[in-house]
């Protein structure tokens, strides 16, 4: 299968194996497959007695990846891929929260993060050269990344991460692992990062000297394997014989693209719910047919405080830009900072379940649909990461501490290793060249 350009949907394409080592294409557009083939319905109906490494297995050949990796070696590298699950844990008779967190570092991310430097890894082996992936990180993507290429040879890894704005426990991921991992910590927000990062992927220089990767959502090989736990949330939510709606809580919306390729592959999705804190670009786009990037506003769902979601590009791809397709299958619902923590509050009082900063925003916006949409149908909130990564904002609120993971007690005890930078492009610059130094030598 061949990758296309969304800035240029006619223009050349590339292999799996380009689109993901390169990351973005030249012109700035990002990287989408030239066919998604949809799956039988009779599939859908038996996708119950499937176990997860099958479902998976299914969509990597209907993604025809075996025409770049050989079965034997991509069947292993799912199996080591897709090392937890992700259960589905209902709250009542409509509502289930989609746990993706029992990951390395638990959140979402891990899936794809895993996924990725498993296929990169496979690649670089074979080039013998060496490899350097950019990540802008606004909490969990610097983790999921720096755990899933830690220790992998020949490639290194820098996470640019806005300074102060993550946890504490996030922030403990990425800058203590130390070997091919460096940790900036920069004096700016979550865009300045993603801006840096773009613009050492446009500059020449850079890409002479350096064999240079991105590995943000914005990376196909981050989306494939979201796809998998849509559908073993589907398998799980069968048995409620109820039309099911996603709802997904957003920042970059890589997590809601994947669930609109899952849809596009045949998947029966009645409707996704596009679930923001206060950085509401595509909500009020589904209003306005307006895309208003802005400066991003901090929020205690700080995965969320993103500005200028870069996959809106596939969304749009996807719908080939027409608003009222787009609208048939998405609604979005923002929320502020008050409301999520009364939803933290309401969820623990009701169920007796602990829900994030994140969830709590999903869960928001499933009782928003619900009220605004007459249809009996079971709702599968993405619960994107584990409560025990926002301790700040979920402790006082449930009245309880909550006990800490050992492989993050772990982490908890080793010292912050990051490098801190300015917010230019000229430093950032410099820093990478000297690494490339470092390496060669
Ligand atoms: C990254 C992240 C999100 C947002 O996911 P996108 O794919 O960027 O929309 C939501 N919640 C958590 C906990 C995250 O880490």
């Amino acid at each position: 299968m061949q990758y296309y350009s969304t800035q240029n949907p006619q223009g050349k394409t590339v292999s799996l194996k380009e689109a993901v080592l390169k990351g973005l294409p030249d012109d700035n557009g990002l990287f989408m497959p030239q066919k998604i083939s949809r799956l039988s319905a009779r599939y859908f109906e038996q996708t119950n007695q499937l176990s997860f490494e099958e479902m998976a297995w299914e969509i990597v050949s209907s993604w025809e990846i075996d025409e770049d990796i050989p079965a034997p070696i991509l069947r292993n590298l799912l199996h080591h891929a897709l090392n937890f699950d992700a259960p589905l844990v209902d709250l009542d008779p409509q509502t289930g929260v989609l746990e993706l967190f029992h990951g390395n570092t638990l959140a979402f991310k891990d899936f794809g993060a895993r996924f990725m430097a498993q296929l990169m890894a496979y690649w670089v082996d074979k080039s013998h050269k060496h490899l350097h992936i950019l990540v802008a990180t606004s909490g969990d993507t610097g983790s999921a990344v720096a755990h899933g290429f830690l220790g992998v040879p020949n490639i290194s890894v820098t996470v640019l991460y806005p300074s102060g704005k993550v946890s504490n426990r996030q922030e403990k991921q990425f800058t203590t692992l130390g070997q091919n991992i460096t940790a900036l910590e920069v004096a700016g927000t979550f865009d300045d990062c993603q801006r840096l990062v773009k613009q050492a992927f446009l500059d020449t220089e850079l890409n002479q000297k350096m064999w240079l990767s991105s590995a943000n959502s914005i990376n196909i090989a981050r989306l494939i394997p979201q796809i998998f736990y849509y559908f073993r949330a589907y398998a799980q939510a069968k048995k409620h014989k109820k039309p099911v709606v996603f709802v997904v809580p957003s920042g970059n919306f890589g997590n809601l693209t994947a669930g609109l390729f899952a849809k596009k592959m045949g998947m029966p999705i009645h409707q996704f719910v596009a679930a923001t804190n206060l950085n509401d670009i595509v909500p009020a786009y589904l209003q306005s047919g307006i895309f208003a990037p802005r400066p991003s506003i901090p929020t205690i769902s700080n995965a969320m405080d993103v500005g200028n979601p870069s996959n809106f590009a596939r969304m749009a791809d996807l719908y080939a830009n027409d608003l009222a397709q787009m609208q048939q299958d998405l609604v979005g619902y923002a929320f502020n900072d008050d409301q999520t923590r009364e939803a933290i509050v309401e969820v623990y009082k009701k169920y007796n379940y602990i829900i994030e900063p994140h969830g709590a925003v999903g869960y928001l916006a499933w009782q928003q649909y619900k009220a605004a949409h007459s249809i009996d149908a079971y709702g599968v909130i993405l619960g994107t990461a584990h409560p025990i990564k926002f301790p700040e904002a979920v402790e006082p609120l449930i009245n309880q501490t909550l006990p800490l993971p050992e492989k993050l007690q772990n982490l908890m005890e080793k010292p912050k290793l990051s490098i801190p930078l300015q917010a230019d492009f000229q430093e950032f610059k410099q820093f990478l060249l000297n690494l490339s130094h470092t390496i060669k030598n």
